[in-house]
């Protein structure tokens, strides 16, 4: 199946399982410029990316692509980020957040970003512990020039998706808990990927990060 072809279908599947508008994120790390075109050159211009050395070079072929960052960002990178990218998934420590706000504040723009959240507690992912996160949001509401508009979370890998359901209602639970308590800009869940998306989507998840079925 061609790139464009895997792109319908995986829109398709995920309309027959909600109503609900889910945005799709093509992560592209180990996509070539041709495969991405395939969808540019339709209309499909959300990327996600997680390495800012690919969004450098793949930035010029793609004038108007709408950049997603997924990826584990270091503090010296933000800069490479800022600006570029309309939403960055991977805020996982205060260091990065306020260079990212510095950096934002320098341009003149509000950059917006997802608190990354290690819901399963694994040892071998970034991310803050779910009892972390409100103390979290309260330090991020004092930096003017970004803006967390919602939580981000990776499961562990599995071969039965429903084995991490849990990880993904746990994301929308914090979530809920947020905005009951006034965190009222805590909206998304990016959460799921090509092996656990329907799980995901069923959990309420409203960005998907979507690498190899689109693109292998
Ligand atoms: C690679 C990656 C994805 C996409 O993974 P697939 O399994 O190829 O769909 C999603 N999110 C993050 C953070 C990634 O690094």
């Amino acid at each position: 199946m061609t790139v464009l072809a895997n792109y319908k279908t995986l829109v398709k599947e995920v309309s027959q399982l909600t109503e609900r508008k889910v945005e799709i994120v093509p992560v592209t790390k180990y996509a070539e410029v041709d495969k991405m075109n395939a969808l540019y050159s339709n209309g499909i211009n959300n990327f996600g990316e997680s390495r800012t050395e690919n969004l450098k070079i793949k930035e010029e072929h793609f004038p108007d692509a709408n950049w997603h960052f997924i990826g584990h960002l270091q503090t010296r990178k933000v800069k490479d980020c800022v600006g570029k990218v309309q939403l960055i998934h991977s805020i996982n420590r205060w260091k990065v957040a306020k260079e990212i706000d510095k950096r934002a504040k320098k341009k003149g723009i509000v950059q917006k970003g997802l608190v990354q959240v290690n819901v399963a507690k694994e040892e071998s992912k970034h991310g803050l512990l779910v009892e972390e996160v409100f103390s979290f949001l309260d330090s991020c509401s004092e930096l003017p020039n970004l803006s967390i508009t919602g939580l981000m979370t990776m499961a562990p890998l599995t071969d039965n998706p429903e084995e991490v359901r849990y990880v993904f209602k746990g994301l929308k639970e914090l979530r809920n808990k947020l905005k009951d308590n006034g965190y009222s800009n805590i909206k998304e869940l990016s959460m799921g990927m090509t092996n656990d998306y329907q799980v995901a989507v069923e959990e309420g998840a409203t960005i998907i990060r979507i690498g190899s079925k689109i693109f292998s």
